[in-house]
């Protein structure tokens, strides 16, 4: 690259990844240098085409939460044990840290959270591609639930939610909506109010539905399920919905808004 500095231009080696490299092909605009624990990192924006949205008649309902990161619709779950161990030892660790109000114990502290996000952030990586490469593969858009401006209810329904490192939830929500878009898997918001309590197979809406927080069992059909996987399957329900009701282009352009869901760290 090269860089105005106080002795002049000067031309400087950077290295990237291939995927990095070919991107860089399409770079538009200025570069921002940026300095970060001891390393130089060159922001580079880059235009990256995205393919026509799929048509598509049905939805993978994704239900996100904090023990199970993520349910889909079709029964598959995927445990947060992992991710959530790591931050309990850590916020253990970074207990006894704070005690100890040192100047190498605070650089410690911000080491190990940042070590704690590279780990989230690769963990929503994965989950992500996951989930749109399933929902591309079987001819589907994703369905997730709507969390702007609800906050209070859906906290509410899931009070282990507050403990979540909002950043990282923020981050898979957006994430699943960006590798969607270069994969052009349409995805719809959906009204997350009950997606819990309602029964997805006679539609019967009762707090008794929710025998326990990882149990659903209709008090009407019987229907018996995991949890998640039941609010999973009400919100393929609702998405289809929402696919039906919205000319489709209207329904999945509206751009992800988390922010009124909760603020990042
Ligand atoms: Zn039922």
């Amino acid at each position: 690259m090269s860089i105005w500095t106080v002795a002049g231009r000067q031309e400087i080696g950077f290295v990237c990844g291939t995927r990095q490299r070919a991107l860089l092909a399409r770079r538009r605009g200025e570069s921002n240098l940026v300095y970060r624990s001891g390393q130089w990192f060159l922001y580079a924006t880059v235009d990256v085409s995205e393919p026509p949205l799929q048509d598509v008649a049905d939805y993978l309902g994704v239900d996100l939460g904090i023990v199970n990161i993520a349910t889909d619709s079709d029964g598959r779950v995927y445990s947060g044990g992992q991710v959530n161990g790591l931050r309990h030892r850590h916020r253990r660790l970074g207990k006894r840290l704070q005690a100890k109000d040192t100047r190498s114990a605070r650089r410690l502290l911000r080491a190990r959270r940042r070590k704690e996000q590279r780990f989230g952030t690769h963990v929503n990586h994965t989950l992500s591609k996951r989930l749109v490469a399933e929902a591309q593969g079987t001819d589907r858009g994703i369905a997730l639930e709507d969390l702007g401006g609800i906050r209070g209810r859906v906290a509410a329904r899931r009070p282990q939610r507050a403990t979540l490192h909002c950043w990282a939830f923020n981050q898979l929500r957006q994430h699943i909506a960006y590798k969607a878009r270069l994969a052009g898997v349409p995805v719809v918001y959906v009204d997350p109010r009950n997606t819990s309590r309602t029964c997805p197979a006679c539609g019967l809406v009762d707090t008794r539905n929710r025998a326990s927080q990882a149990k659903f069992q209709c008090v009407s059909c019987g229907l018996l399920g995991l949890a998640d996987t039941i609010a999973a399957r009400n919100i393929r329900i609702r998405g289809r919905g929402v696919g039906n009701a919205s000319t489709r282009r209207g329904a999945v352009s509206r751009s992800e808004a988390p922010s009124g869901k909760c603020r990042p760290l």
